[in-house]
């Protein structure tokens, strides 16, 4: 059974940026007081779904130790291969990628088993934001009286996304962006901490993201892309040529890397300048990528190398009608430039 493909290792001890918020849950869990429906909520790739997981697998386990799960009991067995009966795992599924009120019906009729190894039941959401309204209207009940013995765990990395009576039914626990100094030791264990240091900073400080830029080798392409639009955005490079360098990205990430770097430019400009035409050409750009963005979340699906055209020439058009606004007013009227 150890010898699958998919298995997990025998423990799964939480994240070590984790430790703290895993400390307090377990004391109140000793306590007898540890909620029955927690809402995890972080940014993707800041480990939400890594601490729900060692959370499962810590109550089902029938002997954890050290403060995690034993790794050598039947459940821990069976947790690591997603065999055990008494932990159900709700993902997205279909073209929509979302969670069904289907699927949410059979974790109801799940939760109302009584544990078949006898400690208790896991159900876990991930990510929670993705039930649609049929879906999270269907959990309420559950999430207010949940059955005895039973844990709920959502997790969510777009917390504004769930509907209020879902977040207000749960005990949120917020897992902020950690601390590069927390993560790094962990990041760099068997690569280089330079290296570790720009994928954690390509990764907007994010360790499982940068973790993943890591493995895939991905750190220097994703640099030159992160250069290609400081290029634009410095008025240095013609949309045409960023559009080129950001081609093989997918659509949702192309989007994030633009507000990333609009962010970034919007950061670096002094107050006062923010109110000027930059500042208002970066603003607006910022809030045409979010809103493209939060279109392609909620399930828009256009057309990504027109969409990319779009977004990048326009930038370069707003940008550019400050740098010519500018020197039209440096013309006339020189006493108001600062
Ligand atoms: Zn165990």
């Amino acid at each position: 059974m150890t010898d699958t493909p998919d298995a997990l290792p025998p423990v799964t001890p939480p994240l070590p940026w984790q430790h703290a918020a895993w400390e307090r849950l377990l004391a109140s869990h000793d306590g007898g007081s540890l909620p029955h429906a927690l809402l995890l909520a972080g940014l993707p790739g800041t480990g939400g779904e890594r601490f729900a997981l060692a959370l499962a697998r810590y109550l089902l386990c029938a002997a954890p130790a050290q403060g995690m799960n034993c790794g050598e009991c039947k459940a821990c067995r069976l947790t690591a291969v997603g065999a055990h009966g008494d932990f159900l795992a709700l993902e997205p599924t279909g073209k929509g990628q979302v969670i069904s009120v289907g699927q949410v019906r059979e974790a109801i009729a799940f939760g109302s088993q009584t544990p078949g190894l006898g400690r208790c039941k896991v159900l876990l959401i991930a990510p929670a934001e993705r039930m649609n309204a049929a879906a999270a209207n269907a959990l309420l009940k559950t999430l207010e009286e949940p059955p005895a013995n039973t844990y709920l765990l959502l997790v969510t990395g777009a917390e504004s996304r769930l509907p209020a009576t879902v977040r207000s039914r749960c005990q949120v626990l917020r897992f902020p962006v950690p601390a590069a100094e927390d993560c790094l030791p962990w990041l760099a264990e068997g690569s280089d901490v330079e290296l570790a240091r720009q994928a954690l900073s390509l990764a907007a400080g994010r360790p499982l993201r940068a973790a993943q830029l890591l493995r895939e080798g991905e750190v220097e392409a994703a640099m030159k892309r992160r250069a290609a639009v400081e290029a634009l955005l410095a008025g240095r490079a013609p949309a045409p040529a960023v559009d080129a360098a950001l081609a093989e990205l997918p659509l949702e990430a192309f989007l994030e890397l633009l507000a990333r770097g609009l962010q970034d430019a919007v950061r670096a400009l002094a107050a006062d300048a923010l109110r000027g035409p930059r500042g208002h050409a970066l603003l607006a750009s910022l809030d045409e990528v979010h809103g493209a963005a939060r279109a392609v979340a909620a399930g828009a699906n256009p057309q990504p190398e027109l969409a990319r055209a779009t977004l990048l020439g326009g930038l370069e058009a707003r940008l550019g009608e400050r740098a010519a606004g500018a020197k039209l007013r440096s013309v006339f009227s020189p006493v108001t430039r600062l």
